[in-house]
């Protein structure tokens, strides 16, 4: 798992498949421009070893500081200036590009635009880059918070606070699968979390916002088949009738999961395992497998690490990231209607575009 301050700029598993917005194809170019192999070179030019660990690409050191402090020192060399803590309030063009900040004006021939999503205000997301965008012609496709946990209606999941498991999580509306994975899913007081939600979550806002009744499923044994588990459990009450249900489930499932799952199917989890009738047992056999759990939101722009929409990319030259409505202009990374489920392939889209935008300058 990442450590804090570990930054991970790709994922064995990239591909422009992974990407969604409305033309997820968007990025294959620029993935192929800048695939693993020409990444990890780059780095390696300017001093950074970068691996893969359980399918992350990462510093080899595990400092992801030490990444930025390489991609600036690499700015400077090249004659650049890194300015921080300056706001960049708006652009405008006559012959040259003007962008005013809040500490004063500068002139350019070309501008890359690359002030990311609203998502994670604190670490500097905001809504400047979309509004910056719209102003200067572009469209901007509906944001939504993306790669965020989950809020759910019943309360159940936050007593197991703290909890972690490898779940299969799929999404629905009715009858409508709208995402499904699997991976780690961690329960906490207010939210559940974790990888397998965050690759589920960006369908969430908009479908709430379109009344739409969300149903989040469990499956805590995504290894097994329904007819193994049903077995194993059926086995399971017999060979401990006397025991509590929960203390019965126990060597394949933390107690208090399981006692929240008796209770979820209605069995009093201090009931003993042989005055289970057929039906109460079936009723929590189900919910080893389908716990289903009414999703009310998300936990919000401050909790998520990417943006749902965004520029419109039918609007952005995929070779260049040339803006097709103003000349001069590239726009780059997260503010672009392209996302991926899994966090480190938002960052290499990221290198990526802003890669063949400096190509294209
Ligand atoms: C907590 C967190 C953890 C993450 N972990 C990972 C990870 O491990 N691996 C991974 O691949 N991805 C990760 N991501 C996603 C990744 O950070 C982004 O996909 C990537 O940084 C996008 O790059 P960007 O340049 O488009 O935008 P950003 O990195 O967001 O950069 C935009 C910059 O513009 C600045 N800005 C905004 N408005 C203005 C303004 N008006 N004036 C001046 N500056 C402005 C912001 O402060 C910010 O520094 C994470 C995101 C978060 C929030």
């Amino acid at each position: 798992m990442l450590r804090r301050g570990q930054g991970a700029v790709s994922h064995e598993l990239i591909s422009h498949e992974h990407f969604r917005g409305r033309h997820g194809r968007f990025a294959v170019d620029a993935l192929a421009e800048l695939d693993t192999a020409a990444l990890t070179g780059l780095f390696q030019e300017l001093g950074i070893e970068l691996g893969f660990d359980q399918g992350l690409l990462l510093h080899r050191e595990q400092r992801g500081q030490d990444l930025a402090s390489a991609l600036t020192s690499a700015i400077e060399h090249a004659g650049g200036e890194v300015r921080c803590g300056i706001k960049v309030l708006g652009l405008s063009r006559k012959r040259n590009w003007t962008v005013a900040t809040s500490e004063g004006q500068f002139s350019a021939k070309r501008v890359v635009l690359a002030l990311g999503g609203p998502h994670f205000p604190q670490l500097g997301g905001s809504e400047d880059g979309l509004r910056i965008a719209r102003a200067l012609g572009h469209s901007i496709e509906p944001h939504s918070p993306a790669v965020v946990g989950l809020r759910t209606r019943e309360v159940w999941p936050f007593r197991l606070a703290g909890l972690w498991m490898e779940c299969a999580v799929a999404l629905t509306n009715g009858s409508k699968k709208l995402g499904e994975s699997r991976g780690l899913v961690l329960f906490t007081a207010g939210a559940l979390v974790g990888p397998a939600i965050a690759a589920v979550s960006r369908e969430v806002e908009p479908a709430l916002s379109h009344g739409d009744e969300l149903l989040l499923s469990l499956n805590f044994y995504p290894e097994q088949t329904q007819s193994e588990v049903a077995t194993w459990f059926f086995r399971t009450l017999g060979q401990h009738t006397r025991k509590f249900a929960p203390d019965a489930m126990n060597d394949m499932l933390p107690r208090r999961l399981a006692a929240e799952l008796c209770r979820v199917a209605g069995v009093d989890p201090r009931w003993r395992c042989d005055r289970l009738d057929p039906d109460q047992r079936k009723r929590v056999e189900t919910q080893l497998t389908d716990t289903r759990l009414n999703i009310t939101g998300t936990l919000g722009w401050r909790a998520a690490e990417a943006t749902r929409g965004g520029v419109n990319v039918r609007e952005v030259d995929p070779g260049t990231f040339q803006s097709k409505k103003q000349k001069g202009l590239h726009i780059v990374g997260d503010l672009l209607d392209v996302d991926a489920p899994i966090a480190a392939m938002n960052v290499h889209f990221a290198l990526a575009s802003g890669w063949c935008a400096g190509q294209g300058l």
